[in-house]
């Protein structure tokens, strides 16, 4: 894969990314992909989305958890439904993030995506201790199965991040970095968070917001086309540049209600990013 190859959040069938026709149609090499739906992650859907992905020339880079009964409606619903942190849902999705961890390392993906929720503060906590607990029996699985976890950001302080993965010990273990979400959740600069936690990140979601007007943390901040908004994309791929990410800039843009809107924002954000891969890497 080329350097900062350009990549899009996609969906078959679940979740809220752009279907693969428009992936195509706008020429993107690389995916990010929402599980498809437990009935579809079967050996036989796999070939048969090999060979699609394959004519279409398109790579999948990571495929990222869901899970029935999530809701990003508000902050504190986030919270509640989100990852692996609600404590009642916590071991069947365990069970079925092995499943998709499975399915994908048929379609040949070396990376899993999570939003693992919002990590409880207190580390000396028995529910602090769960999560981590559930953290390393997923990588665990995942390592047998030669891939990584990309923890998406967000949802904590990257310094509560940086102890959590320091907690949970696991060489495959990394960060997908999406400077939007600690806008769009009220943590703070994103810049400032992808120089501290740089090392760990190995996939980034090219994804812009603006801040809340109401309260940091408690409202939600709005997300715009990349680009628009206060993440500063150049800066956003310059920090990039000095931590050394040469991995794939996959666009988020999650408005499937408006699909030729949600085509042409998607369309605009893979000229910026060209644009600045030339200012930027000289290619
Ligand atoms: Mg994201």
């Amino acid at each position: 894969m080329q350097p900062w190859s350009i990549g899009v959040f996609a969906s078959i069938d679940a979740g809220l990314g752009v279907k693969l026709e428009v992936v195509r149609d706008l020429g993107i090499e690389t995916i990010q992909l929402h599980t498809p739906h437990k009935t579809s992650r079967t050996p036989e859907n796999a070939a048969v989305f090999t060979k699609l992905l394959s004519d279409y020339k398109i790579t999948i880079t990571t495929v990222f958890l869901g899970f029935e009964g999530e809701s990003y409606e508000t902050i504190e619903i986030t919270a509640k439904t989100v990852g692996f942190v609600p404590p009642a849902t916590r071991a069947a999705r365990l069970t079925e993030a092995f499943e998709i961890s499975d399915f994908a390392k048929l379609l040949g993906v070396t990376a899993i995506g999570s939003h693992i929720g919002f990590v409880p503060h207190d580390r000396t906590s028995p529910d602090y201790k769960e999560v981590v607990e559930t953290i390393r029996g997923l990588c665990d699985h995942l390592a047998k199965n030669n891939q990584a976890l990309h923890l998406e950001t967000g949802q904590e302080s990257v310094d509560s991040l940086l102890t959590f993965i320091s907690d949970v010990q696991r060489a495959n273990l990394f960060i997908n970095f999406d400077p939007a979400n600690l806008i769009l959740y009220g943590i703070g600069d994103p810049i400032g968070a992808l120089k501290t936690v740089g090392q760990y990140v190995r996939g980034v979601h090219c994804k812009d917001a603006l801040a809340t007007t109401g309260q940091p943390g408690v409202d939600w901040g709005r997300e715009v086309p990349f680009g628009t908004g206060q993440v500063n994309a150049e800066l956003f791929l310059r920090t990039l540049h000095e931590t050394g990410y040469r991995g794939a800039l996959t666009i988020e843009r999650e408005i499937p209600e408006e699909p030729q809107r949600q085509k042409e924002e998607i369309s605009q954000a893979v000229q910026l990013i060209s644009q600045l891969k030339t200012k930027i890497l000289n290619i």
